[in-house]
């Protein structure tokens, strides 16, 4: 059996007390160490044997994979945040499918949560944006056209972009030309709950030059839009008492 866990995406107290279980009664952990809190390895088994998949290839953590199950042991793959982002589990799912080997997924804390607390920041603000846009710059994985940071910006939405902090010149201009007005707020958040966590509040035209003369270079959200702001909203009906809801009259 194998378990896709999600870690969560830094903190090692913010992984789910099923994903803790799991890595407490794993025979095999193959762990992303290039993201992973190595402090989450601690509450192994003592034979636990640990693989760091930063240094493998698919192939050799596929084949972990199939050695642990022949050998009627357990496996967690460990994924840093949640692995539906960016996580490249769909082709380890299909290999395993393939060889008719069980899995389960466990969800975890994915960055762009970690970044809205490290912020104190709800992406959602009524009356600012009720949608939030997650997506990347392309780089050697490539983005469909049809979703270019351009054609995304003409919303104005919250937008959270991952794996982009090395692009920030071009990341600004596209955002920019897209629909953004240069004067926007933005947001850098570097290593979301970890103990080395910094944010930087700059603009959508000063996200470069922000990066740069605070050395931020990987590891970090870039957060677009007015809700950064977290200002000029409008309050919530589902708390407001004029508004009846199925557990609450209006008063
Ligand atoms: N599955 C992960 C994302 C993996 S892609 C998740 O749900 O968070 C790796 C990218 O995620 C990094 O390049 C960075 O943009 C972002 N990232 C991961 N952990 C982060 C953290 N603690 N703080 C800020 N960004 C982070």
């Amino acid at each position: 059996m194998i378990h896709f866990v999600g870690a969560g995406c830094g903190a090692e107290d913010l992984i789910t007390v099923r994903g803790q279980r799991l890595i407490s009664e794993a025979d095999v952990i193959i762990y992303a160490g290039s993201l992973v809190n190595p402090a989450l390895l601690d509450g192994r088994k003592e034979d636990a044997k640990v693989y760091n998949s930063a240094e493998m290839t698919l192939e050799e953590v596929l084949s972990v994979m199939y050695e642990a199950e022949d050998r009627g042991q357990t496996v967690v793959r460990l994924h840093t945040g949640d692995p539906c982002l960016y996580g490249a589990i769909r082709e380890q799912m299909d290999a395993l499918d393939a060889h008719g080997i069980a899995y389960d997924y466990t969800p975890g804390v994915s960055s762009f949560c970690g970044a809205a607390a490290a912020l104190n920041m709800e992406y959602t603000l009524p009356g600012v944006s009720q949608s939030v846009v997650i997506t990347r710059m392309a780089g050697r994985t490539p983005v469909p056209e049809r979703e270019s940071i351009r054609s995304f910006a003409q919303h104005k939405a919250t937008m959270v972009l991952f794996l982009s902090t090395g692009l920030l010149e071009k990341t600004q201009g596209e955002l920019i030309e897209g629909g953004y007005d240069p004067e926007t707020p933005a947001a850098i958040v570097y290593k979301a709950t970890w103990p080395d966590e910094r944010t930087f509040i700059c603009t959508v035209g000063t996200l470069a030059q922000c990066a740069e003369e605070n050395g931020v270079k990987k590891t970090a959200l870039i957060i677009v839009g007015d809700t950064v702001a977290q200002s000029g909203y409008a309050r919530s009906e589902l708390y407001n008492p004029t508004f009846a809801t199925e557990f609450r009259p209006a008063k």
